[in-house]
């Protein structure tokens, strides 16, 4: 099956009870036992829900993985899969990586002793000096946010495997549809389905896929412990949303080609960060493991007031945080998404009061960069 296809007849498609072709949304907690025990597969919706289990299937399917898992968020997700772990465990993890991430990791697990070092993952040396006995994983976010570097999973996978080391992957800038982390040795997948999967703006969830029979059985016990599942309406809205996906991706790919070429042309902008730029430091790595370089972009104007001017004159970006919707966004990552990241880290970063991210959407590439024009000047 093609990428397109499986979007749309991928995982469980169709309910197998009624040939609907939209998969139903059993709003139910508990199911009937026909005797102690005697169950059709559902006991409780914590535990398994019909239209949770659709939705998993499918990103399952899409990432090429033995199981998939949803959750109420994406950080509940990525705690879910930290919990596979135990207190004196140590985690490696990309550092300009979510700001949610870097503070689950460090305000949170922390405190159940769960230990995180953060380095520049994009540099093999970096990861390999960071490792410790008590290691148990490597936490890569690729292309990153907000500054989009690029970390050769292949290579990242391969040096956790000589350590005995679990990989893990953030998969939320690329989708499944232009990265599979899995298929260059990445063990578990994250997503933030509240971005492009969800792509619409209207669902807070967060997908797990992992690589293993053992890994699956871990991961739904941790999640049928600790409870934070997708209910059934919000798993249905992202079976919607996946479905198209790929015509998604790729109208974000062309408006986003045509919004930095407009972008590396303006006197205005001191800088573009985008892995689809032949000049971005990784654009090799990117090339050989995405299909598409997706449709974030940040570029630097300067100063904290350049942004502010910018913001205000903007039409069509919506200032909010979040990306990933048919609705283009703006945000200056330094005092939003990023401002729970202390000033000191946020500057080691390059994460400057001058940066701006935009998420670009599906209007008329020619309205925005239109309104991006009238904003600079
Ligand atoms: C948004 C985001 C998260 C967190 O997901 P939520 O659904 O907001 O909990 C994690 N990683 C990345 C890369 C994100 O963009």
């Amino acid at each position: 099956m093609k990428r397109k296809t499986k979007l749309i007849h991928g995982g469980i498609s169709t309910d197998p009870a009624t040939g609907a072709v939209s998969f139903p949304i059993y709003q139910v907690s508990t199911y009937k036992q026909e005797g102690v025990g005697g169950h059709k597969g559902y006991e409780y919706s914590r535990t398994g829900n019909p239209t949770r289990f659709a939705l998993e299937e499918l990103i399952k399917d899409l990432e090429g993985g033995h199981a998939g898992f949803a959750f109420g968020s994406g950080m509940a997700a990525m705690t879910a899969v930290m919990m596979l772990f135990n207190s004196g465990d140590h985690v490696i993890l990309t550092d300009d990586v979510y700001g949610g991430s870097f503070r689950v990791m460090t305000k949170v697990l922390n405190r159940l002793g769960i230990d995180s070092t953060f380095v520049d993952t994009s540099n093999l040396d970096a990861i390999g000096s960071a490792i410790k006995p008590n290691t148990k994983a490597i936490h890569l976010e690729t292309p990153t946010n907000p500054l989009l570097k690029i970390t050769d999973i292949e290579e990242v996978a391969k040096l956790a495997k000589e350590h005995g080391l679990l990989t893990i992957v953030d998969n939320t800038f690329s989708t499944p549809y232009w990265q599979n982390p899995i298929e260059f040795g990445a063990d578990i997948v994250l997503h933030s389905a509240t971005k492009y999967l969800g792509g619409h703006s209207d669902v807070v969830a967060g997908l797990a896929v992992v690589n293993s029979k053992q890994l699956a059985e871990e991961l739904h016990f941790v999640q049928n412990s600790t409870g934070g599942v997708l209910g059934p309406q919000d798993s249905w809205l992202l079976i919607r949303g996946i479905k198209t996906l790929g015509i998604r991706m790729e109208e974000t790919e062309k408006n986003t080609a045509a919004i930095v070429d407009f972008l590396q042309g303006h006197s205005k902008v001191m800088k573009i960060f985008y892995p689809g730029l032949e000049t971005h430091p990784n654009h090799i790595v990117a090339k050989k493991q995405v299909r598409g370089f997706g449709g974030m972009v940040s570029f630097d104007v300067g100063s904290a007031e350049n942004a502010d001017k910018l913001l205000s004159k903007i039409h069509y970006f919506t200032l909010a945080e979040s990306l990933g919707a048919v609705e283009s966004l703006i945000s200056v990552p330094a005092r939003m998404t990023h401002a729970s990241i202390p000033i000191e880290r946020r500057a080691e970063l390059g994460i400057t009061e001058g940066l701006v991210r935009i998420s670009v959407g599906l209007e008329d590439v020619d309205d925005l960069i239109d309104d991006l024009n009238q904003a600079l000047e």
